[in-house]
């Protein structure tokens, strides 16, 4: 990674975690990573750390995290502000609990829920309107990758998603390999590395020099503490967002904890 850019520790905690379960868990990290409770970071050079608690869990979040060092943000949302439209949620109304966040394109609501990069590019410009900044997740399936298409595939997502957005826009994308999400089979080094150089070159490229060099580039996809100090020494790898091993305050630790080595180990 760069040192002109903070890396981020991003947790999805997917569906688990009810209110009661998620404010002490927050009321944890908040110990353990961000002691003042004014936000001023604590001494020592940290990482950037963010969870994205389900929806339900975000007001309990809210009131543990807001103002502090550690982001929050949603799962996902809706690109209408206001409707007809049961079940969704407005970006406007994270923007009101305080979400700096939100995932837009998780591989789950793309396989599960028929979300299409369509979708996506629309819930990113609502969600940029609502002064959200967007975790756009993109990548290849095993299928994908085995017939040599892995860019093909990143570039149409970026493309699609990314149409419209202006290159002034705050946003963070997560390479998210989708046989490496859950799986336990990670990325190796040089596979998230030249992902991820071919996504910041096309940012560079199709948005501008100056979003591609700021835009953020989280690898996610089986990351634990003992892979994560190797994938960040990649210089396209921003961070992690991180499933499985983010719902447990020891893996989430360790995880931050390579961050800050590295981050250590550059000064
Ligand atoms: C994810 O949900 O975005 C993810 C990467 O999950 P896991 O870390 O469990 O593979």
């Amino acid at each position: 990674m760069s040192q002109a850019r903070i890396p981020l520790v991003a947790g999805n905690w997917k569906m688990h975690k009810g209110p009661a379960e998620a404010r002490r868990f927050a009321e944890e990290l908040l110990g353990e990573f961000a002691k003042d409770r004014t936000g001023t970071p604590v001494p020592g050079h940290r990482p950037d750390v963010a969870v994205f608690p389900p929806f339900t869990s975000l007001p309990a979040v809210a009131q543990t995290l807001r103002g502090t060092a550690i982001a929050y943000g949603g799962q996902n949302c809706h690109w209408e502000s206001k409707g007809a439209f049961t079940g969704e949620v407005a970006p406007a109304f994270l923007a009101e609990l305080g979400c700096r966040y939100v995932l837009v394109g998780h591989s789950e609501r793309r396989t599960l829920f028929g979300e299409t990069d369509e979708t996506c590019r629309k819930k990113l410009l609502a969600a940029v309107a609502a002064g959200i900044e967007p975790v756009l997740c993109c990548g290849e399936t095993l299928t994908e990758r085995e017939a040599g298409r892995t860019f093909e595939v990143l570039e149409r997502q970026l493309r699609a998603a990314l149409a419209g957005l202006a290159s002034t826009a705050s946003l963070t994308i997560a390479y998210e390999p989708v046989w490496a999400i859950g799986t336990g089979r990670t990325a190796t080094p040089a596979q998230a590395g030249e992902a991820h150089r071919f996504i910041r070159n096309w940012l560079v490229r199709e948005l501008s020099p100056a979003a591609g060099g700021r835009t953020r580039l989280l690898y996610g996809g089986s990351v634990k503490p003992d892979n994560f100090g190797e994938l960040l020494r990649q210089p396209d790898v921003d961070g992690a967002l991180v499933g499985g091993a983010s719902l447990e305050l020891a893996s989430f630790r360790g995880i931050v904890g390579a961050a800050t080595s590295y981050l250590t180990g550059l000064i």
